[in-house]
């Protein structure tokens, strides 16, 4: 076979450059480097390699390309940036030897690659964005904002796996809007969602951020606090009931009942703990509503 004309290497797209490793200077560049780049072919050849490269690849070639070359007399797929005459940065990967005392450059440019990976990127992000939405539509009530029963359960789940490794009590305060129909039915449904969201946000203020706070469905709401004996629950239900008297309908304060059940480090189950609450509501409603009831095992009075 004849040996080819070099002219041929002109014939390549991707760029074929061949550089002096002591004084950098461009020795040769086919002309596909030349239109890439921006030079004239004769341009190019008179500049050190630095001149097309960024500065980050620079340093990169440098720090990393070079000792390569040193230790193995090539570099393959190394991420570099080019630059034109007109200071366009241009992605590219390339390919280098290191034969006697020149450098042996094929460089491949990466836009559109790039572009790809870009744009691959930013829909990953805009997924991640719209699930994140989903998730945290699916775990709030629309009208209050709060969490719902579900997502309560999901976060309660989990605190109680934590509470078998290491106790920490917490109350569970089952809250009912008193005379909730009697609202709605005097003032209108619209009324009546006000005053929910109302008592929402009045719920939310009155919590630390370790505690969780629910709509349970209706007008019930679920409250549990964390690290909290029954002293502390006690305080916390006369300061919740002085607030939300402060929700007036027609001038008159709205009022609550509360059903409490502390846990103990044998209570671990979430729907019996519930269940005691309710029961302790169940007091409340019968005892004259407006009032906070312990689940009788830690009637804070009795005991
Ligand atoms: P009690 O003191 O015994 O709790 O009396 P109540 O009237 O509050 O209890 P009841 O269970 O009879 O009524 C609850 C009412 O809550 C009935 C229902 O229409 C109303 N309700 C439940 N969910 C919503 C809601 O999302 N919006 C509105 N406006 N009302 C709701
Ligand atoms: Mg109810
Ligand atoms: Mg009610």
């Amino acid at each position: 076979m004849k040996p080819p004309n070099p002219e041929c290497f002109n014939r390549f797209p991707t760029l074929l450059i061949i550089s002096d490793r002591e004084t950098r200077k461009i020795e040769y560049c086919n002309d596909f480097s030349a239109a890439v780049l921006l030079y004239s072919k004769t341009d190019l050849e008179h500049k050190i390699f630095e001149d097309v490269l960024s500065s980050g690849s620079i340093i990169f070639f440098e720090s990393y390309i070079e000792p390569l070359l040193k230790e193995y007399g090539e570099c393959h797929e190394v991420q570099i940036t080019l630059l034109t005459k007109e200071h366009l940065r241009i992605p590219a990967v390339a390919n280098i030897s290191a034969i006697d005392n020149k450098l042996y450059w094929s460089i491949h440019t990466a836009v559109k690659r790039d572009k790809l990976y870009q744009e691959l990127i930013e829909t990953r992000d805009s997924l991640e964005e719209k699930t994140d939405k989903l998730r945290s539509l699916a775990r709030t009530d629309p009208l209050t904002q709060l969490l719902n029963r579900r997502a309560a359960l999901y976060d309660l789940n989990k605190i109680m796996e934590q509470n078998k490794r290491r106790y920490v009590p917490l109350a569970f305060l089952l809250i009912d809007i008193d005379y909730f129909k009697k609202v709605n039915d005097e003032h209108g449904h619209d009324k009546g969602d006000e005053i929910l969201q109302k008592l929402a946000k009045t719920l939310l203020k009155s919590i630390r951020s370790a505690d969780i706070v629910a709509r349970w469905g209706g007008e019930e709401f679920l409250i549990v606090l964390y690290n909290s004996e029954p002293t502390e629950t006690c305080q916390f239900t006369e300061r919740l009931h002085e607030q939300v008297n402060k929700i007036l309908i027609n001038g008159k304060p709205i009022t609550i009942s509360i059903g409490i059940s502390q846990t103990n480090t044998e209570s671990q189950h979430i729907e019996s703990i519930v269940k005691q609450a309710d029961i302790a509501l169940y007091q409340a409603k019968n005892n004259g509503r407006n009032r906070t009831e312990f689940f009788k095992e830690y009637d804070p009075i009795l005991n």
